[in-house]
């Protein structure tokens, strides 16, 4: 069994006493010091990884002046502190070996939106895109645009300053930043807005830290105006942060507004902004230009900006050829198509904005007759997109791009370390063949993608920084890009922030940084708030980058091999896509259900990471571990796993902090399916179950839930009894202390006897051989799955009445268990015995030739995705969704027309299926389409039920909370005209549980369709 890990106190004396003080203090918020909290407060998009000694959530601004004010006291201030949003930098922003203060829990509300006067007041820890689905309605939105829009916070946005696509026309977060609420490290609350002349002096006379400050600035612009003018340079990206050049107001006033954007909580924490808002741009367009290479499209870049465009971005062959094996690529990859020329090698997207439709066309036209009467070397042609759908699909591909790098094979990875330099435009092909050369020189792999228009190019390089050897090229590559940017008038950190690279400041900021220094000592004067990144207060040294750890020093622990077979936690590279704050995203229900970054992706891969380290580092072997289990008979082992449940480990073992993660992941796999480096958490989370269980007791529950398939046979011949325990009180009760809850009944129907009735015969191997090639063309075995043959056997049986109506002729394999419980609970052992010996007689029918279809997603997937990994090569029966097997038959179904032009039918996909096979979730699409009815597939994110999850009691609370998320609106928005259908029988299920009527299988709903046509005539107008 696996040994125990003892989490080893950490914490010094100076942070207990600061966390004792802040509890007696009455702080509102959380104090989370546990090792699964700071493992998970470690990370960011950085190559970096340092933990924390806790993390603070802070519910109210007072919680924030009370931290800072006890941390001034002179006991404190060899304390320290990171302030967090969304934690998405790239170049360790937000990590400490202090303490962490995350903004994003509690203080995520917008305060006020003011349509007239177009202004929003928001809470630091608000996410852009939240922000902006408030302000949807009044037809306004917060410009400055990045790619992390859907997790990153306005705190980091205005901390670093982000801007992105658009930036040319945008600007950036500090050009629309109106007031920042900041607390100030003595625990001054403090309005920082643009101060005219009047009020200026009213502020200089002022005795305290506010005054302090602001004297020094007035003091510093007007010593070093000049200076000032001739080291920020003039280009769209300037430097960033300690802003001393926008410092001095037109008016002659100033505003410290550009000194704290971009400052990365190096100054203050901010605990509320008020932003300018803008109206939506009505009309967009996107022309999508092709090239033979990538340096064709970055010389093109000028021309194409001189065109008045409202954007223009690039990206190379590398971030192409990756997007096209992506999910994204289904909805994009008609713009980008390879044509007679061969592959395309880079592209720049143009984007075109206006007001009204005639404007737009205008727009388009100026744009694409300048194109054709312009023939560049290496343009091929290009395509407009002009619907929203389109656009929206093309930035969102875009939007990808960090994370599509990140979804290559093998050790070597993209890393974060010089991506986002920027020189003048005009420079920029020139910089980027020399960028290049030097990397092709350390013979490394990179991706290109960036805004053209400002100049800026994300490059990350792929390295393996596990592999020590490889550690040095971080200092090579840096220095010499940092040496090259300022080369060509550039700066090194055109976007992303300075954070563990702020070692090259005092080369940027050349004369002016010791200016920066006695900013920072103003405000920060003990070096308090992210202690050596962009300035020191004279003492302490700035971060340099390669005296932060890097994650691969860590990961290095553990072998190559148990890294790989850990479904790419270990390549989980922080960039945040699995916070994503959309609640109609499938991604990740138990993070937005609970606000917790444990319950993540992110945060299981972090803690899966940890585990499998503190593990190799104890010399224990994983594979010969999870051997023994799968071989030991069952009699083996309750003693041990008891007398380890009894025994108690000091400080606690970590595998309970990893459990207790994995123990809210519903198992929806949209992680595998949607994280653009595919952390597949389901996988890993078994593995890490069955270790886990191999050496603690399990919950009575499991195997309960995990036999279900073997139990329903034997249960059903008591049907009776069941369902009146189930459905009774005392019955719920019991369960309840078994830990289940709401359990379905059996259905009282006979499916052998329904079966018969029909005539449909169970299906044999012989006798499916005996077919004629006829009557296979016209036959499907149909894959039953236990809960749809116990709990709903008339979804079986409407499919079979759909069929045969339309001339098929369907078969129904013999019900054996397909193990997927088992799986999901971790007995691995179990599952490839019943996988192997379910394959075995799916694959006898299947040699047949007539296709197997299953009915529930969930189950039916586990065929692609949970059996290959159980059984040898090439043992994996295919088993088809029902849509894909109809969707190959378009032209039988074609020739039913089943008009019904008011109804709107309306999708609910299971999310694993939306997120692992999305283009089989169209296929839907298309046969509604074939029998003349109109389907919507809606955005919905997860139902909250998840197979068992929702009937576990300790879930039920956070199953339902899931639910009111996103479906239950879904569902409830229902209309007389308005037809919504779920294909999970688990979503079905959430819905009745949750007091809505049921919900039809869209099956069902087209089987009452075409029998009811069958019998009333053809084209027969009654709506469903
Ligand atoms: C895949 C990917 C794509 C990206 N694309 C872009 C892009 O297009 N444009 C762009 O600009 N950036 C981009 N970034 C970088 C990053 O998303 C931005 O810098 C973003 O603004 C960070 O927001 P956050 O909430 O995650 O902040 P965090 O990473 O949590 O923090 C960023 C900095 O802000 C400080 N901070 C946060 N909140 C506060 C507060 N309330 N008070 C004081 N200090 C605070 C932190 O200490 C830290 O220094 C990208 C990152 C990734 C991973
Ligand atoms: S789990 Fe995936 S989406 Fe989430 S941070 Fe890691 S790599 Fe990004
Ligand atoms: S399986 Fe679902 S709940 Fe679990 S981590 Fe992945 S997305 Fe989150």
């Amino acid at each position: 069994m696996i040994p125990a890990l003892a989490v080893e106190p950490k914490m010094g004396r100076l942070y207990t006493d600061y966390f004792d003080a802040l509890r007696l203090a009455r702080f509102a918020g959380d104090i989370e010091v546990s090792a699964g909290s700071t493992t998970v407060f470690a990370t960011d998009n950085s190559i970096y990884q340092l933990r924390p000694q806790a993390v603070l959530f802070p519910r109210q601004r007072a919680d924030l002046v009370l931290i800072a004010s006890l941390a001034s006291e002179p006991r404190f201030r060899g304390v320290c502190f990171a302030v967090r949003g969304g934690g998405t930098g790239t170049n360790g922003q937000s990590l400490t070996d202090g303490i962490v203060i995350d903004m994003s829990r509690h203080m995520n509300r917008i305060v006020a939106i003011d349509p007239v006067r177009r202004t929003a007041v928001v809470e630091a820890g608000v996410v852009k895109d939240q922000l902006n689905k408030a302000l949807k309605s009044h037809g306004l939105f917060f410009a400055p645009e990045l790619s992390t829009s859907n997790r990153a916070t306005i705190g980091g946005m205005i901390n670093t300053d982000a801007c992105g696509q658009g930036s040319c026309i945008y600007g950036k977060t500090s050009n629309h930043v109106l007031a920042l609420n900041a607390v100030l490290m003595d625990g001054t609350e403090w309005l920082s807005r643009p101060l005219a002349p009047e009020a200026l002096r009213a502020v200089l006379e002022r005795p305290d830290r506010v005054g302090d400050v602001h004297r020094l600035a007035d003091a510093i612009e007007r010593e070093n105006r000049d200076l000032i003018g001739a080291t920020y340079p003039k280009l769209n990206r300037f430097l960033t942060g300690y802003d001393l050049a926008h410092l001095r107001t037109e008016d002659g006033g100033l505003n410290l507004n550009s000194v704290l954007c971009g400052a990365e909580g190096t100054l203050a924490m901010i605990a509320e902004a008020e932003l300018n808002l803008l109206p939506i741009p009505r009309f967009a367009a996107l022309i999508n230009i092709r090239y033979d290479d990538f340096d064709a499209a970055l010389r093109d870049a000028r021309f194409l900006t001189e065109l008045k465009v409202a954007s223009v971005e690039t990206i190379d062959a590398k971030v192409l050829s990756l997007a096209r094996s992506d999910i994204v690529w289904e909805e994009v990859g008609q713009f980008f198509a390879h044509d007679r020329a061969g592959d395309v090698a880079g592209i720049n997207i143009v984007e075109v904005l206006a007001n009204d439709e005639e404007e737009l066309c205008a727009k388009l036209d100026q744009v694409t007759s300048a194109l054709a009467g312009d023939g560049r070397p290496g343009r091929r042609g290009f395509t407009v997109a002009g619907n929203k759908h389109d656009v929206e699909a093309i930035w969102a591909m875009r939007k990808r791009a960090v994370g599509l790098l990140g979804n290559v094979e093998g050790p070597r990875r993209p890393v974060a370390f010089v991506e986002d330099t920027a020189v003048p435009p005009e420079h920029l092909a020139d910089y980027i063949a020399e960028f290049r050369a030097l990397l092709d020189a350390e013979g490394l792999d990179y991706g290109m993608f960036g805004h053209v228009d400002a100049g800026v190019l994300h490059v990350r390089p792929a390295l393996d920084l596990t592999d020590e050897r490889q550690e040095p090229l971080v200092r090579r590559v840096s220095d010499a890009v940092a040496k090259l940017t300022l080369k060509y008038g550039g700066v090194f950190w055109g976007e992303h922030g300075k954070g563990a690279r702020s070692e090259y400041a005092p080369d940027f900021f050349g004369p002016l940084y010791p200016e920066l220094q006695r900013l920072k000592a103003a405000f920060d004067p003990h070096n308090q708030l992210n202690p050596g990144k962009i300035a020191t207060p004279g003492h302490g040294a700035l971060t340099r980058i390669d005296e932060l750890p890097l994650r691969g020093a860590f990961d290095r622990r553990i072998d190559p091999d148990t890294r790989q077979a850990f479904d790419n936690a270990a390549y989980c590279n922080g960039n945040g896509a699995c916070f994503d704050f959309n609640t109609d995203s499938a991604m990740c229900p138990s993070f937005k259900g609970t606000g917790d970054r444990r319950f993540s992706p992110k945060g299981r891969a972090s803690l899966i990471r940890e585990w499998l380290r503190l593990l190799a580092e104890r010399g224990v072997d994983l594979k010969a571990e999870a051997e023994v289990l799968r071989k030991r008979p069952a009699w083996r082992g309750p003693l041990p796993r008891l007398i380890a449940s009894l025994g108690r480990t000091k400080g606690g073992d970590f595998s309970h902090q990893v459990r207790e993660a994995m123990d809210t992941c519903l198992a929806c796999k949209a992680c595998a399916g949607q994280c653009p480096v595919k952390v597949n958490v389901p996988a890993f989370r078994s593995k890490f179950l069955e270790l886990y269980y191999g050496r603690y007791l399990r919950p009575l529950k499991d195997p309960l839930i995990a036999s279900i398939e073997h139990l329903l046979p034997v249960i059903a011949k008591v049907g009776w009894l069941y369902n009146l325990v189930a459905g009774s009180r005392p019955g719920q009760a019991l369960m309840g202390k078994v830990g289940l809850t709401a359990l379905p009944l059996l259905s009282r129907q006979s499916l052998p006897t329904e079966l018969r009735r029909r005539g449909v015969a169970i299906a044999r191997p012989a006798d499916l051989a005996a077919l004629s090639p006829s009557e296979k063309e016209r036959s499907l075995v149909l894959v039953q799955d236990s809960f749809t043959s116990y709990f709903e056997p008339a979804l079986l049986l409407d499919f079979i009445d759909l069929l045969l109506a339309l001339g098929f002729k369907p078969f129904v394999a013999p019900l054996k268990p397909n193990g997927k419980a088992l799986h999901v609970h971790g007995y691995l052992g179990a599952f490839e015995r019943a996988a192997e010996h379910n394959a075995r007689h799916l694959s006898r029918l299947a040699a047949s030739g007539v296709p197997l279809v299953g009915l529930d997603p969930s189950m039916t997937l586990c065929y692609r995705s949970e059996y290959p990994g159980a059984l040898e090569a090439g043992k994996t029966p295919t088993v088809l969704l029902p849509q894909e097997w109809l969707g190959e038959r378009l032209d039988q179904l074609a020739v039913r027309k089943l008009h019904r032009p008011e109804t709107q039918y309306v999708l609910l996909p299971h999310c694993t299926e939306r997120t692992n096979t999305a283009d089989s979730v169209k296929s839907w699409g298309a046969i509604f389409d074939a029998l003349g009815l109109k389907l919507t597939i809606e955005d919905a994110g997860c139902c909250g039920m998840a197979g068992t999850f929702g009937h576990e009691r300790k879930n039920r609370a956070l199953s339902e909370t899931i639910y009111k998320l996103s479906w239950r609106q879904k569902v409830e928005g229902a209309g007389p005209r308005r037809i919504p259908m779920a294909t999970g029988y688990s979503c079905r299920s959430q819905v009745k549980l949750m007091g809505s009527p049921g919900l039809p299988h869209p099956l069902q709903l087209l089987k009452a369709l075409v029998c009811e046509d069958s019998r009333g005539g053809f084209h027969n107008s009654h709506d469903m």
